[in-house]
């Protein structure tokens, strides 16, 4: 089954999930709801018919159960900040925001692991136990605001997963809602209980975008901050030769914690905003993080100058104090907030190439912003190849909007063209289902779509993203949102 048509829930159904969650968990007010309307993917908006704020795994559930029982869709949500659509009620349905389920509910620091609740901020883990000498690895650059179930369904990186992997490398199990309203446990469970022999299930449902079910509670894995960080910043006058430097210190048997790189559009949009002293006429910035024992970290860092130099860095900074180190990651995190100066809107690409490829791809999307008369900056996780080309454009002026959709779909498609991947941690959604064909073949979309009908036959959680043949958002016609 696939919900192919525009979802109408009736004023009875509304008063069903006010009696679950109570009247202010329930927002159904046309205009209460614009704020649900879309993720950070803005190209592409649809009201969903109603949201829930459930506070408690079993209201999750009952809401659930509840929508199983009316064939309706549900969509799981956390604080919206996806890049590709991935939370878009593209049918209408329920949207089940977990924003009101955000505890802390247990740190075990014998163990070094956490227990939270879905909706629990990423950036609050850390900050819980920072103290302590610990830290949650995984850090988009959305920390501050992203969920911990948003980064287990999008299975999200940052800029230190070049060293310390992706979500699913720092979670350990999860409890979670399945479309029929069925509590169940993947992974290690927090009263201590072993690993669980048989599939890795757990790791089948990281990444899988919403579409499994909805994720409750997550057991995390802290681990031990590093003794000590030296932060650099090389100053370049060409991306190529900062992109270089990123290959040969890889090639130097070095791996940092991160490498991060901003071309001098965005360096220049982030000087403006935060005024930390980037030079605005370099051509490319290049922070390199390097952590772990303070024994030897002394040398790397001189090595990394080494090469620095050797690719004709102008200069190389090293962070002096905590709060320099502290104040260049707020430039870089807070970089995307930066682009408000440059344009009124931006469509974020998230795409792979290997690490050797960066010059050549750094040069097409230059090539690219030419040929679509669109500006495009560039900041992203250079040390994983993983680059977050932003296309600058005005959805007010129709032209600009195809003209960057377009610029997207070349760059995409030069990505795989250089052997690599279409998404490095946004995910699909709606916005890259056309590329799935390419990058997969018939067979390998089956068994994805078989693997998802296991947990959720009908097709009901987050229908339409991911696979090829989803409905789009267009070919909806607008609608009542609460039948009378
Ligand atoms: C400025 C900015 C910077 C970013 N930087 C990074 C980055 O460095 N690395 C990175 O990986 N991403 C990054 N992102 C993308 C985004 O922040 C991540 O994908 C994040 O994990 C989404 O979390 P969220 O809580 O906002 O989830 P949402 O956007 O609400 O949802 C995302 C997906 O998760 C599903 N979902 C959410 N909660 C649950 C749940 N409890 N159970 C089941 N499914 C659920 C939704 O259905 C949807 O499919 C960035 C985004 C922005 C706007």
């Amino acid at each position: 089954m696939q919900i192919d048509r525009p979802v109408t829930i009736s004023s009875q159904m509304v008063d069903a999930l006010c009696a679950i969650v109570g009247r202010e968990g329930v927002i159904y007010g046309e205009e209460e709801l614009l704020v649900y309307e879309c993720d950070a993917y803005t190209i592409e908006k649809q009201l969903p018919n109603v949201v829930v704020l459930p506070r408690t795994t079993e209201e999750v559930a009952a809401v659930v159960k509840l929508c199983a029982e009316h064939q309706l869709p549900i969509i799981p949500r956390g604080a919206g900040t996806s890049l590709s659509g991935t939370v878009l009620a593209v049918t209408g349905g329920v949207m089940i925001a977990l924003t009101r389920m955000n505890r802390i509910l247990e740190i075990d620091y014998r163990n070094r692991r956490a227990l939270v609740e879905a909706g629990c901020v990423n950036a609050w883990v850390t900050n819980a136990v920072k103290s302590r000498g610990l830290l949650f690895a995984p850090d988009p650059s959305s920390q501050g605001a992203c969920t911990i179930g948003g980064n287990v369904a999008t299975n999200s990186g940052g800029p230190h997963t070049l060293k310390y992997g992706v979500t699913t490398n720092h979670v350990l199990g999860f409890e979670m809602v399945l479309p029929d309203g069925e509590i169940i446990w993947l992974g290690t469970r927090p009263d201590g209980g072993e690993e669980v022999d048989g599939y890795d299930l757990r790791g089948a449902v990281i990444g899988s975008e919403g579409m499994f079910g909805v994720v409750t509670r997550v057991l995390v894995r802290l681990i031990r901050a590093p003794q000590m960080y030296k932060t650099l910043l090389g100053v370049f006058e060409s991306v190529d030769d900062a992109s270089c430097t990123v290959s040969d210190i890889i090639a130097a048997g070095m791996v940092p914690g991160a490498m991060e790189m901003m071309d001098q559009l965005i360096t220049q949009a982030i000087e403006a905003a935060y005024h930390f002293g980037f030079p605005l006429d370099a051509g490319a910035v290049l922070i390199v993080e390097l952590d772990g024992l303070a024994a030897g970290l002394e040398r790397q860092a001189e090595r990394v100058i080494e090469i620095c130099k050797q690719n004709r860095a102008r200069e190389v900074r090293v962070a002096k104090t905590e709060q320099e180190r502290m104040d260049l990651w707020k430039c870089r995190k807070r970089a995307f907030g930066a682009i408000g100066r440059l344009s009124p809107n931006f469509l974020t690409q998230d795409g792979v190439v290997p690490r050797s490829k960066l010059p050549e791809m750094m040069r097409f999307i230059r090539a690219c912003s030419e040929r679509h008369g669109l500006r495009i900056p560039n900041v992203f996780h250079a040390g994983d190849g993983n680059i977050h080309p932003l296309v600058l454009y005005d959805e007010r002026d129709p032209d600009q909007v195809r003209r960057a959709l377009a610029a997207g779909h070349d760059i995409l498609s030069k990505c795989v063209e250089l052997g690599g991947s279409v998404t490095g941690e946004h995910g699909i959604g709606v916005e890259k289902i056309d590329f799935m064909e390419k990058q997969f073949s018939k067979d390998d979309l089956d068994a994805m779509r078989t693997l998802r009908r296991i947990f959720d036959p009908e097709n009901r959680c987050n229908p339409h993203k991911m696979f090829p043949g989803s409905k789009r958002c267009a070919d909806f016609a607008p609608r009542k949102q609460i039948a009378a």
